[in-house]
């Protein structure tokens, strides 16, 4: 029985070494690539989210929205929204316990 649809190329090494690996959540066929791993559609319908749509999303940060309302003006996934907002407000600097404060004593009932 001959394929329904081509298999693409790999769009990460090119490979033609491809075969079919299932649907993803929107149901359009996936293939998965044998020479570097890669999971992919024939042809994405979402594509990265541009340098205009993320300075939006900067200056909507500033108005102290919700992120669910930024997702939704900026038409943004909350997923990518929330990575966005991790990566911008990362600390690398390893967390440091301060010392311990000194505990105030409690006053004896009687005396
Ligand atoms: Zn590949």
């Amino acid at each position: 029985m001959p394929d329904a649809t081509p298999k693409p190329p790999c769009p990460s090494c090119r490979a033609t070494h491809v075969v079919r690996n299932g649907h993803n959540q929107s149901g359009t066929p996936t293939f998965l690539c044998r020479g570097c791993g890669r999971r992919f559609v024939a042809d994405p319908q979402a594509g990265p989210v541009p340098a205009d749509k993320e300075a939006l999303v900067r200056r909507l940060l500033g108005e102290r929205l919700s992120l669910r309302a930024i997702a939704r003006t900026a038409q943004v996934s909350r997923s990518w929204l929330q990575g966005f907002v991790n990566r911008l407000f990362r600390d690398d600097s390893r967390w440091q316990p301060e010392p311990p404060r000194p505990r105030r004593l409690k006053k004896s009932g009687t005396s």
